[in-house]
């Protein structure tokens, strides 16, 4: 190097050195919570500056109060509009939050063979689900009967060009079953935006993580199904997201039977053939869809869906508390569970 040249250069360079050390050492982590999609959303915010990280926070969580009005499948909005308009058979132009969520949620319907349908809202609703204050009993067996000889899919709605037109007189969107992870995704695009590339969205357990911690990645605990703590963890790579489905998440008990919000399209009855599902993917709604999907499958069906819906990471808990899981899944999980269940490798994924 010129030697005449080395002053003018040691100066500047040891400006960028301080200014980097600086902004390392006031960096933090930034959390904030509200109420949203019937849940406790968090966001944590790995910043060194907090005006941006708050102006982005307060940005995420006025949108997500948006989405959970327009998305809202009984509380009248976009969504119940949508519903009332695809029952009547006409083409219409849905709220412009709506027609991806149809699409995607049409997708994954033929993706998971039928199991995750957000058309049937009148049956979960028939179960007392589309309410603040569940029933203090099931409904009768006649009701659920007549509404299963012609149940509505997401496969009864057509679209072209943005417009869409139900042909099934007993259309309802619930989109309950992918809402949340579709907004996890908008909002982790919506952070990127904002020149956020550390941070943890977690609503109510199911989450997305993009960049890291700092030391070391964003770890994040699986709620055991039967108990009260933790039954893995798993550290996230950038961008991943993790969701689960359970049987103890919403529900009511009438004679010493627990009856719970994933129903089984097939029997019209909550889902009994798992009691948990994880699933960790890159796209949050894929994983929200595929969680809720999985467990209707069970313990005899998950292999065969997963497959379908293009996932290779997943945990189930049977109502043995066995852990089943795919070898892609075992590489990341970490077990917390004590004493440890009888653990099976799903051959085929
Ligand atoms: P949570 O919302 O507790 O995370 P899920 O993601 O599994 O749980 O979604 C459950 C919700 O999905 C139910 O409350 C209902 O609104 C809707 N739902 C129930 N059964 C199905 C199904 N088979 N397919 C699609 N959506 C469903
Ligand atoms: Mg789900």
């Amino acid at each position: 190097m010129n030697k005449a040249l080395r002053p003018r250069w040691i100066l500047p360079g040891l400006a960028i050195v301080l200014l980097s050390l600086s902004a390392c050492q006031s960096e933090e982590v930034l959390s904030r919570q509200s109420f949203v999609f019937g849940t406790l959303v968090e966001v944590k915010i790995r910043t060194s500056d907090r005006d941006q990280a708050i102006d982005a926070i307060n940005t995420l969580f006025s949108r997500f109060d948006k989405l959970h009005s327009n998305w809202h499948a009984w509380k009248p909005g976009a969504m119940t509009d949508t519903s009332a308009k695809l029952s009547q058979g006409e083409w219409f132009t849905p709220a412009a939050s709506i027609t991806p969520v149809l699409e995607y949620s049409q997708q994954l319907y033929r993706d998971s063979r039928g199991l995750f349908n957000p058309a049937m809202g009148r049956l979960v609703a028939l179960w007392g689900f589309h309410a603040d204050t569940l029933p203090d009993k099931p409904p009768e067996k006649s009701a659920i009967d007549s509404i299963l000889l012609d149940l509505p899919g997401m496969d009864d709605i057509e679209f072209n060009n943005g417009r869409v037109r139900g042909h099934h007189p007993h259309i309802v969107i619930d989109a309950g079953g992918m809402a949340k992870g579709y907004a996890v995704n908008m909002g982790i695009e919506l952070l990127r935006r904002h020149g956020i590339s550390n941070a943890l969205l977690n609503a109510g357990g199911d989450l997305c993580g993009i960049g890291s911690r700092g030391d070391r990645a964003w770890r994040v605990g699986i709620r055991h199904p039967n108990r009260q703590g933790v039954l893995a963890s798993i550290d996230l790579s950038d961008g991943e997201c993790v969701f689960t489905s359970g049987d103890y998440e919403r529900g009511y008990d009438y004679e010493n039977h627990h009856y719970h919000h994933i129903i089984d399209p097939r029997t019209g009855y909550p889902a009994d053939g798992a009691v948990s599902v994880t699933v960790l993917h890159p796209n949050g709604a894929l994983a929200d869809a595929a969680s809720t999907a999985l467990l209707v499958a069970g313990v005899d069906g998950w292999q065969e869906i997963a497959e379908s819906m293009n996932i290779d990471k997943v945990l189930l808990v049977d109502h043995q508390g066995r852990l089943h899981m795919t070898a892609g899944m075992q590489k990341r999980v970490v077990i917390r569970d004590n004493p440890p269940q009888e653990i099976i490798i799903a051959p085929q994924i």
